[in-house]
């Protein structure tokens, strides 16, 4: 007996120690977990400063850029009727210039001599070159101030290509370029703002003559390609670099080499032709390699930018209050 009694203390004595090992092993690893939760919470705690600090700081930046926006803003306003006022201001007195100059050149003040008549003439073509930068910057900052109107109608493409043409003729004669006129139909109709369309194909064909040397041809195809009317404009001109091709519609751009041969130009009237063509639910698509000419073609829906009746475009414009100014 006294024997089974030792065997059960022995037993009771390292069952104890082993239970008393394992409780000290539990605490300190309760106690290493305490101590990183603790780490955890203060580390958070920190990241959550630091959070409020960014968001505050993002808050006050947001701010800062929306009163900058609205300062832009003003400015480009600001801008805006700056140009206009200028140029209403410079039309008058072209205006008047112009006028006059027609006057002495059709001989109503006079009989002028062959040499003044040179001088008078160069000086109208000065004048009209003016009067067509003026009118560009209006109708830029028409188009920027959203105050470029529109008025659709059903009408004959055609007509209104021969009418530019002609009035061009003189200048692609000066300049030994021929103008040529191909057509697939004897009538295309669309929905079109006519004198806007007389705008853009009047930029393109002058364009061409400008940018071809004497003796070329500038070829111009009015196609009707099922939904579509697709008028180009073709040269033999001195082309485009695929890195201008990238820019040639922003306003003001100018390549070098059209620079060389043209100093006159604003390098506006692509940007106001894109925006037009743009508006009519159109595009002017580009080909061209340098040296060997190119090909501006403007392609537009026969229906009208919504491709609708004339009627309902009409009547959507009107309540746009897009109609004429
Ligand atoms: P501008 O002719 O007054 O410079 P545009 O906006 O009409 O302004 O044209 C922008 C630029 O695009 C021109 O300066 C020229 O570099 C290029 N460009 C336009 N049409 C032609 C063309 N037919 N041939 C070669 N380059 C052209």
């Amino acid at each position: 007996m006294p024997e089974d009694t030792s065997i059960i203390d022995m037993f009771v004595t390292h069952l104890s120690a082993g239970v008393a090992v394992g409780v000290l092993g539990s605490l300190i690893v309760f106690a290493k977990h305490r101590q990183e939760v603790r780490k955890l919470r203060a580390e958070n705690q920190q990241k959550l400063i630091e959070l409020d600090r960014t968001s505050k700081t993002l808050v006050r930046r947001d701010f800062e850029l929306s009163q900058t926006l609205e300062t832009l803003r003003e400015m480009d306003q600001a801008k805006t009727h700056f140009v206009t006022v200028a140029a209403h201001q410079l039309r008058t007195p072209l205006s008047a210039v112009k006028w006059t100059l027609r006057l002495f050149l059709d001989g109503d003040l006079g009989q002028v001599t062959v040499s003044q008549t040179e001088y008078l003439q160069a000086c109208y073509e000065t004048n009209e070159r003016m009067i067509k930068l003026v009118n560009d910057l209006l109708n830029v900052s028409r188009i920027e101030s959203g105050r470029f109107s529109y008025s659709f109608q059903e009408e004959d493409v055609l007509p209104l290509v021969k009418e530019v043409l002609g009035a061009l003729a003189n200048t692609a004669k000066q300049k030994n370029v021929e103008l040529i006129l191909e057509k697939n139909e004897d009538r295309v109709m669309a929905v079109i703002d006519k004198d806007k369309i007389i705008m853009v194909v009047q930029n393109l064909v002058e364009n061409s003559i400008s940018y071809t040397p004497n003796g070329g041809k500038v070829f111009v195809t009015i196609k009707s390609q099922g939904s579509k009317v697709s008028i180009s404009v073709k040269d033999t001109g001195i082309g485009i670099t695929p890195e201008e091709k990238k820019q040639i519609f922003t306003k003001f751009y100018r390549s070098e080499g059209a620079i060389k041969m043209f100093p006159n130009g604003s390098g506006l009237g692509l940007f106001l032709s894109q925006n037009i063509a743009l508006r009519h639910g159109g595009v002017i698509e580009v080909e061209s390699e340098v040296g060997n000419g190119s090909t501006f073609s403007v392609v537009i829906p026969k229906k009208g930018p919504m491709g609708k009746s004339p009627v309902k475009a009409e009547m959507k414009n009107f309540v746009q209050g897009n109609n004429h100014i």
